[in-house]
């Protein structure tokens, strides 16, 4: 084979390797936001569920994990399908994104961020417990409402409604992200743009 075809076949290689990856990533990533979308959220937070409540339950090995839990932040865009309507899809996207950054800008680089469905957003706060999930589901909050810049619409007012749940108490993972879910839509029943916490839920409901 004479040393151009090699060096053809070579890059050939490389482009293939490079889109293979890129199909891959597209697995478990919300090509808008770049967040991992439910699937790529799901398989991280389970092996982060089954490995927290393992070493939770063998204490021998209890000192080599450094988490011993976390907590669950549930988003979801306030009269977003009203923002679509009036601004069109495009602009509503680009509100999509711009959540997505705040949050990302928000969070360490080891909790993780997904798309969990239209204009829902979860987090996995590693380490946390309720009240300092809530703590940085606020800060979220303000800083969504505070900061919004979606170009040639300066005035456009975004706000987001979240619940928290940490992980004592959840049997699994689903049962814990059911209860970010139903905190989150107790702060939409109760006016929008605020913050609930799901065991003052259950407080309220005694
Ligand atoms: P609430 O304050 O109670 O959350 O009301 P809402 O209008 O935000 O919620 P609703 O569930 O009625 O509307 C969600 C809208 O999100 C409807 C759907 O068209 C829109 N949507 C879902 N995915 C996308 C997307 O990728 N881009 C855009 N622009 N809109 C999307
Ligand atoms: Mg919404
Ligand atoms: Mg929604």
């Amino acid at each position: 084979m004479a040393e151009k075809d090699i060096k053809e076949l070579k890059s050939e290689l490389r482009q293939r390797d490079f889109k293979i990856k890129e199909l891959e990533s597209l697995i478990v990533h919300d090509p808008l936001t770049g967040l991992f979308n439910r699937r790529g959220f799901l398989a991280l937070a389970n092996k982060l569920f089954q490995d927290v409540r393992h070493f939770q339950k063998n204490k021998a090995e209890r000192e080599h994990f450094v988490i011993k839990s976390f907590a669950i932040l549930f988003f979801d865009i306030d009269n977003f399908k009203k923002l679509n309507d009036t601004f069109s899809h495009k602009v509503g996207d680009q509100i999509l994104q711009f959540a997505s950054s705040v949050i990302m800008g928000k969070v360490r680089i080891s909790d993780f961020v997904g798309r969990w469905g239209g204009e829902e957003i979860v987090v996995a706060l590693i380490g946390s417990q309720e009240h300092d999930a809530y703590q940085k589901a606020e800060e979220i909050r303000k800083a969504v409402k505070s900061r919004v810049k979606i170009p040639k619409h300066p005035d456009l007012k975004i706000t987001i409604s979240a619940g928290v749940a940490e992980l004592d108490g959840a049997y699994s993972l689903e049962e814990l992200i059911k209860r970010a879910d139903e905190a989150m839509y107790y702060s939409k029943l109760h006016g929008k743009n605020k913050v609930t916490q799901y065991s003052q839920l259950v407080g309220s409901k005694k």
